[in-house]
């Protein structure tokens, strides 16, 4: 294993921050996988899964049973991770811009496509290559404003060239769920049975370029644009790992997770050696535009009356919203069939505050799909 400290520009001076990422294996054209955890700094479950992730790479690597690279970013987001004000942790927004981290990340297709511009071929492999090569001279091009934008231009840079991505994030409280591209579905499917999710959520756009899909859709997309050349629609599997909720820090089921993918690594050749026994499927692949996020009416308590993992059927009372000043109590009221699988953390609300999320099979949302 090599450790690679990466330097970012500093924001102020007297301070300077710098991003660690663990290689294991050799770099090999088409056969690398690249892993982060908690790209939003104050989920931590992912921070501790990616701790025994380092262990079992190491020793995988030690006997040679990885046959590419596999990269990992145990800590994703060292700005996020000194974002304390008054004892609270922030790290979900950049404090100096008010931008989620896991956004405005770069959308290539078509950079990617004039960076090419009629050099495809008759070749698949060819045309990966020449895509990655387009993607990497693409982001060597951005030139970042600020630190942040120069830590989601090295977090690009280190996954784009990768055949498999792993961002690794948590809920508030939450089921584990995984999101993916439409187009990935059935690699979707394997890393949810794998990891034993109760979610699969899948949509082609998101909206607002989060990381997973600045790494993914590209691909898709010139596939189409370029149908009469082969390019494989899937030449970068990314996906978004919701690994429960944020004071789900457990070393059991720490070790749990990261046994599991590194089972899909086996699953997929990343990793030499058979994998165990595929666990049966807990969830069937949803439209990430049939999610029902839960909105507050009011503001007040929160009181729960469902549970994570909980089937609910449109018209169930999901919680209510309890008003000390009158004794109102204001249903929350789900309209869609489907599972819920997060719920928000604190229990004072205000109104338009997101309560929760159902995943329903019917797709009724469009535009922009990502909470804040
Ligand atoms: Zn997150």
């Amino acid at each position: 294993m090599e450790q690679r400290q990466h330097e970012l520009p500093s924001a102020s001076h007297g301070t300077r921050r710098a991003l660690y990422s663990l290689h294991f294996g050799q770099r090999r054209s088409g056969a690398k996988v690249y892993l982060q955890a908690s790209l939003h700094a104050d989920e931590v479950p992912p921070m501790l899964v990616a701790h025994h992730l380092r262990t079992l790479l190491a020793e995988l690597d030690e006997a040679g049973a990885i046959p590419g690279e596999i990269v990992l970013v145990p800590m994703a987001n060292p700005i996020g991770l000194s974002q304390s004000l008054q004892g609270a942790h922030h790290g979900r927004f950049d404090m100096a811009s008010g931008i989620n981290f896991n956004r405005q990340f770069q959308h290539l297709t078509d950079r990617i496509a004039s960076h090419v511009d009629g050099r495809w071929t008759g070749d698949g492999a060819d045309n990966t290559r020449l895509i990655r090569e387009a993607a990497m001279h693409a982001l060597a091009a951005v030139a970042p404003t600020s630190e942040t934008e120069a830590l989601k231009q090295l977090l690009q840079s280190l996954a784009v060239d990768a055949d498999i991505v792993l961002d690794l994030h948590c809920d508030h409280e939450a089921t584990l769920h995984v999101y993916a591209g439409t187009p990935q579905a059935d690699m979707a499917a394997l890393l949810a049975r794998r990891l034993r999710a109760q979610a699969l959520l899948l949509c082609a756009c998101s909206g607002d370029d989060p990381f997973d899909e600045s790494l993914s859709r590209h691909w898709w997309e010139l596939a189409e644009r370029f149908g009469d050349r082969p390019i494989p629609a899937t030449g970068c599997f990314a996906a978004t790992v919701e690994l429960r909720g944020e004071a789900d820090v457990d070393d059991a089921l720490a070790i749990q997770d990261a046994t599991a993918l590194v089972e899909f690594l086996q699953d997929t050749g990343h990793v030499l050696g058979p994998a165990p026994a595929m666990p049966e499927a807990r969830c069937a692949a949803t439209p990430l535009e049939g999610v029902q996020p839960l909105v507050a009416s009011h503001s007040g308590i929160l009181v729960f009356h469902r549970a994570l993992g909980d089937r609910v059927r449109a018209g169930d009372c999901v919680a209510e919203i309890v008003d000390p000043a009158t004794s109102a109590r204001e249903p929350v009221i789900a309209e869609v069939d489907g599972l819920l699988f997060a719920r928000v953390a604190r229990r004072w609300v205000t109104r338009g505050l997101r309560l929760g999320k159902i995943a329903g099979p019917t797709a009724f949302r469009s535009g922009k799909l990502l909470s804040l």
